[in-house]
């Protein structure tokens, strides 16, 4: 079967050939907004498949899924932890099956597993096929699937199928006026439309990936997939902007009632600089619970729209702003897609971050009966990991159990002495906790980035 494609017009500033802005209709705008519904956890797994070595994306994200991925099982509450946390569950799965081109393998229906003794009583299920009862520990391996095609109500899933809609070249989405279109063209100093030409581009998933991907590094993505201009990687890496938290919404409501974990810190002694931290299950916990926000939440709720990711915080932005009714299906949609839901049971007790996870039930028929199921929790006392564990986390946020041995790699690694090594202790609260989030997206030196304040000291 060939692969569906959608098509898109752009216009290309022929003088210093860029792509001023794309017109496009829902089929592009739905995807582009879905954007918002995707866990971090899903985005680096998708990006990963269609690994590019010319471009590095996502700070240290790439490195925190790969930690969890090689991680030893045995420091996880439960097998399925790990499981859960790699592959994460975006709660409008069923809404994106509906989208034209499924770039995160959204066609396949999820599949649902329950404990084949105990599950008229525990009405429990898991999407993980080895997850064991908690009732009885046998295997979960009773296995639903469930037609949950949500009918879109024809055309677009989250933007109406009769409007065209203009895409600047970072991610700003309006819909399409003559006068609109005029606005930007003078504000890129274009007065001649001779020095314009419009192109016909036909996007599959692959294209579709590559925008995501440049609009999480850095920017402009039309340009880069009309003109395939290439940068070096040291450009790719924002630094981190240093925006004050205390301005923000969610510190002012959270500020004095987080939590606070304990970090120890190496730094070499002569110059200062960060070698590697050494935490507690606690930390590595509220780590690895990045994977399971979805973007949305991290740009909107958490960033506040001022992430430094500037492509997603104006689809974002523009999402926020656009009308309902007219443009946007529904007022549950624009709220789906800027304040998207994540499973309660991703929640890490350490999270740190004031977002609150969503009990996401089933109904399944088992035997003729339709009842509702709930989630099997994965985690043991509301944790991913067990509690006991010592690990070192690198800047780069390479996670793993703490041994002098690999102490020992590090200090090589980076030519440093062990008798230039001087450790600090640092306490963590959700301010830091937002700093590390963002500079997990941005940077290469996550750690180092977002606890500078604390280190100068
Ligand atoms: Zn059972």
């Amino acid at each position: 079967m060939a692969e569906s494609k959608i098509s898109i017009k752009v216009y290309v500033d022929k003088v210093k050939k860029r792509v001023v802005y794309a017109e496009a209709d829902y089929t592009f705008v739905d995807i582009l907004f879905s954007f918002m519904t995707l866990p971090m956890g899903t985005i680096v797994k998708i990006l990963g498949k269609h690994a590019d070595t010319k471009f590095e994306v996502l700070g240290s994200l790439n490195n925190l899924y790969k930690s969890l991925k090689d991680f030893p099982e045995c420091y996880l509450a439960t097998e399925e932890c790990k499981f859960l946390l790699l592959n994460p569950r975006n709660l409008a799965h069923d809404l994106c099956r509906n989208l034209k081109l499924k770039i995160d393998d959204t066609d396949e229906p999820i599949k649902y597993f329950v404990c084949p003794k105990c599950s008229y009583l525990s009405k429990l299920y898991s999407i993980f096929d080895r997850a064991k009862c908690s009732k009885c520990s046998e295997l979960m391996n009773e296995h639903f699937s469930r037609d949950h095609n949500v009918a879109s109500g024809g055309g677009g899933v989250f933007v109406s199928d009769i409007s065209t809609f203009i895409v600047t070249d970072d991610f700003s989405v309006m819909p399409y006026t003559a006068t609109g279109s005029f606005c930007l063209l003078a504000d890129l100093g274009i007065t001649d439309t001779n020095q314009l030409e419009e192109r016909k581009l036909d996007l599959g998933c692959e294209q579709m990936l590559y925008l995501l991907k440049m609009a999480l590094s850095h920017g402009s993505p039309f340009t880069r997939l009309v003109f395939h201009s290439v940068t070096p990687i040291l450009d790719l890496v924002r630094p981190v902007q240093c925006t004050t938290f205390d301005k923000c919404d969610v510190m002012k409501k959270q500020a004095s009632t987080s939590l606070k974990m304990l970090l120890d810190v190496s730094l070499q002694k002569s110059t200062g600089r960060f070698l590697f931290a050494e935490a507690k299950e606690d930390f590595v916990d509220f780590l690895f619970s990045f994977l399971s926000i979805p973007l949305g939440t991290v740009i909107g709720t958490l960033m506040e729209g001022a992430s430094s990711i500037i492509c997603m915080d104006n689809t974002f932005k523009s999402i926020s702003n656009m009308s309902v009714g007219r443009y946007l299906k529904s007022q549950d949609i624009k709220d789906l897609l800027v304040k998207p839901h994540f499973g309660q049971d991703y929640t890490s007790q350490n999270q740190a971050f004031p977002l609150k996870g969503t009990i996401s039930s089933l109904k399944l028929n088992f035997c003729g009966i339709t009842s509702t199921y709930l989630p099997k929790d994965p985690r043991i006392k509301e944790v991913f990991l067990k509690q006991s564990g010592r690990f070192f986390v690198t800047d780069d946020l390479v996670i793993s159990p703490a041994s002098s041995h690999l102490a020992m790699n590090i200090l090589n690694k980076l030519k440093v002495s062990f008798y230039d090594v001087e450790k600090y202790e640092i306490s963590l609260g959700l301010e830091e906790g937002l700093r590390m989030l963002k500079a997990s997206l941005l940077s290469g030196s996550t750690l180092s980035d977002s606890l500078a304040h604390q280190l100068k000291k």
